[in-house]
This record gives structure tokens, sequence and C-alpha cells, in this order.
């Protein structure tokens, strides 16, 4: 085995000598070993214990019921959750969710958790491993293998399917044969997981994978993708579908993680308006995240040093100047990736003169016009569509050139436009 122990913040020994002391076993188990095993800074500490969930609560003060009906009690420790669950072992399965019972045996708890690296616990106290399914082999190996036969594993739960692709992508690990024909076999059971779940597991693809492509290639390959992305799937079927496949894949390997409405953004690009909003929807995305991401993918791209200020303010009106940052990013990635098009320093430059000309304040919506319809009322204009028209008329004047937004010049070009637009002239 390589890297060694297991470091965890000084509340895992204490949370655990309080259980023991009383006798109940505990062990620190999933995530956080595995992370440890491979020398990586662990994220969540979670720990397993045969005590159950009312006896947890009544051994510390402060504790947060996190998932009772599931035997998961948090404890707050220096600001920090743990969660505690008492050892399971599943007593039915359907393939969207397992039914559990408590048990009384780390090893049985062990054996319903998915793949051999995720099934590895760590005593705390007496630093011993317990790795009943040699998951620690299976990380020097570089093998993602299930706990079990995986055809059984996945029926439990299709979820473990898309489970795999991002282990496999996340920590470079080559994929079972058996665990891949399995999830070839089962690809299209994956339709009847709840979009959340769906949803979720390509989140974290997205978020935490230094490079997505080895998981989005596995959902592609395994049949995964076309039944629970068909609008994806349907784009590559285009004649020039698999080249915008893969040169998204280069685009998103230039994206760092941590920002997953980008990523996905990237993924969308070239993908019909349409079909997006679909995905979207499907996946029940919140409408704030749907939002930003169809806005993102669908931006068109920053004016060049060629195009006028008037261009670049036009831009950032039609776009909005939230769009500015995200789509710049985007684009610097695209141009990382391509051999084609703008160069990366020549995206700097775009983004640059379009952030000075942010600076300035310019004024880029009707609502930042000096003139609005109480005004016009006061010229003597009817209100109706006319209005909206001539402020849009007027704002593109202004985007023009900005300092065309004074009240004098608002007010003779409204009527103007009025009387062009055949309204009657205004009362004396
Ligand atoms: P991450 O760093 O992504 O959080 P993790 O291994 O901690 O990775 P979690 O989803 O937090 O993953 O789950 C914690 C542990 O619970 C896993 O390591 C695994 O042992 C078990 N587990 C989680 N989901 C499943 C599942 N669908 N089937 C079986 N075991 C699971
Ligand atoms: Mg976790």
């Amino acid at each position: 085995m390589k890297a060694g122990q297991p470091a965890p913040p000084s509340a895992v020994h204490w949370i655990t000598s309080r259980l023991e002391d009383r006798g109940f076993e505990t062990w620190t188990v999933g995530g956080a070993v595995r992370d440890a095993i491979l020398g990586r800074p662990s994220g969540d500490w979670d720990l397993a214990t045969r005590a159950t969930p009312n006896e947890v609560r009544r051994i510390f003060k402060r504790t947060v019921p996190i998932g009772i009906e599931h035997g998961t009690v948090g404890i707050l420790k220096g600001g920090v959750l743990y969660e505690i669950t008492t050892f399971r072992r599943d007593v039915e399965t359907d393939g969207r969710h397992a039914v559990v019972r408590f048990s009384d045996s780390i090893d049985e708890d062990l054996a319903r958790r998915d793949f051999t690296i995720n099934a590895i616990a760590w005593h705390a106290l007496r630093r011993e491993l317990r790795d009943p399914f040699d998951g620690a082999g299976d990380l020097n190996r570089g093998l993602l293998r299930t706990v079990g036969t995986a055809e059984e594993r996945f029926q439990e739960d299709y979820l473990r399917i898309l489970r795999a692709f991002r282990f496999a992508g996340r920590f470079g690990l080559r994929v079972d044969e058996e665990l891949f024909s399995a999830a070839q076999t089962f690809s299209d059971r994956l339709a009847t997981l709840s979009a959340e779940r769906v949803r979720e597991e390509l989140l974290k693809v997205l978020d935490a994978d230094p490079d997505p492509t080895v998981a989005l290639e596995a959902y592609r390959t395994s049949g995964a993708l076309a039944v629970l992305y068909p609008e994806w799937a349907r784009r590559m079927s285009d004649p020039d579908g698999s080249t915008w496949w893969d040169d998204g894949l280069r685009v998103m390997g230039h994206l760092p993680p941590g920002r997953p409405s980008l990523r996905l953004a990237s993924r969308l690009r070239g993908v019909p308006a349409a079909d997006t909003a679909a995905l979207l929807v499907r996946l029940r995305f919140s409408n704030r995240m749907a939002d930003r991401v169809a806005r993102i993918a669908a931006a068109r791209a920053l004016p060049d040093g060629g195009e006028s200020d008037a261009a670049v303010r036009l831009w950032l009106s039609r776009e909005g100047p939230e769009m500015l940052a995200p789509s710049a990013r985007l684009e610097l990635a695209s141009a990382r990736a391509a051999r084609a098009g703008p160069s990366p320093d020549e995206v700097v430059d775009r983004w640059r003169r379009a952030r000075a000309a942010l600076r300035a304040r310019p004024p880029l919506s009707v609502g930042d016009l000096r003139i609005d319809g109480r005004r016009l009322k006061g010229l003597g204009l009817r209100p109706g569509p006319l209005f909206g028209e001539i402020l849009e008329v007027l704002l593109g004047e202004v985007l023009e050139s900005p300092e065309r937004n004074e009240p004098d010049y608002l007010d003779r070009r409204a009527l103007e436009v009025a009387s062009e637009e055949g309204e009657a002239s205004p009362r004396e």
C-alpha cells in the first residue's frame, strides 16, 4: 500500500473515543479513507458505528438529524459537521433506492458499498485498516471494481454505473472489464433514476473532476449518454457531430474545476436552444442555474479589435454585463483548445476592452435612459406599445453614442420617432 495513514482532524478521534468508551465500535469510512490512501486531501470525514441513531444522540450534545431513517446523525464539532451512520445492510433493492436495516457488523456495512475503493474502513484509535475487498490493492493497481459482481450491484442501484465513471475519471482508474460490460448491459435502465440523482452526478463530474473527459467519454461509449442526454446524442449524429463532441471535450479540459455551470455551458455550445432548454428542464436545474447556463451557451462572440466601441456596448447590452466574465472565460478556453480562431491573447484583449467599456458605466438598458414612460406622457404622447418601441430606438442611439443620454436630445428624438411611427402630433 502506498501513502498510508489517514490524518483526520482531532474531532474524528474525539467522536470515535466517546463512542468506543461506551462500547460502540466506530470506524472512519468511505471517501476520506480512500482519498487518504491516495495521498489526497480528504473532504468529508464520515464515520460508521454500531450505536443506533438514538444512542448517538444521547451521547453527543450537539447533533443534527440529517437522515435518521437512514441511520445518519450529524455531530457538530469545531464548526464542522461529521456524519455518523449506524452500520447497515441492504435488505431490499429495486435499482432506484435500497431499503436498509441496521447491522452490528462493520463488515456487513462495507459489503453493501459500491466499489472496493469505497469499501475501506479505518479505525482512528487503533490506526487499523479494514479492507476486506482489497480496495487499497485496487488503488495501487489503478483499477475500479465493484464489491461483488457488477451485474448484481448495478441492478440494486443503477446510479452506481454513473458513479463508476465519475470515480474512474477523478482518480484515473481503469474500469474493470466486467464492470464496463455490465454498465453497457444496463445503460437503458438509467432512465428509471430520478432527475435529481442524474443531475447531481453530472454536476459532481463537472465540478470536481480535473478533466471530465474520461467520465463523459464513458457515458458515451457505455450508452448512458443516449439514454440520459438524448440532446447530446442527437447533436452527435449530425455530420460534424463527432468533431463537435471532441472539440467540446478539449475546451472543457481548459476550464478549471469549481465552475460546473461554465463547463456545462461549454458542453451545450452548438446544441439547438430548444434542446438545451429541454435538457435543463428535464434534469430540474434551478431556474437560476438553467437560465445562466443557457445564456452562457448561447452568448455571441465578444467583438474583436476591429469592431467599434459601440459594438462592444451593444454586446454588453444584449448579453448583459454579468455575462462578460463567463463568456470570456469560455472563449478563452476555446481559444486555448483550438488551433483555429482567435488566439488566447486576442481573447484576453477583447475581454479587457469590454471591461474598460463597462468601467465607463455606459447606459446599457432602457432603464438606464434618462427618459421613461412618464416623461413620454409629459411630452403629450399616448401610452401604448409605441412607448416600448420609442425607448428601444433611443437605447440603440445611446448605445451608439452614450453622450446622447441627455433629456433634450431624448425628448426631441422621442417626438420625432413618434411622428415617424404615425403617432398624431402631440397635444398643444
Ligand atoms: P465524494 O468525494 O464524491 O464525496 P465519496 O466516496 O465520499 O466521494 P459519497 O457519495 O459521499 O462518495 O458516499 C460516501 C460513501 O458511501 C461511498 O464511499 C460509498 O462507500 C457509499 N456509497 C455512496 N453511494 C452509494 C451507492 N449508490 N451505492 C453503494 N454505496 C454507496
Ligand atoms: Mg463524500
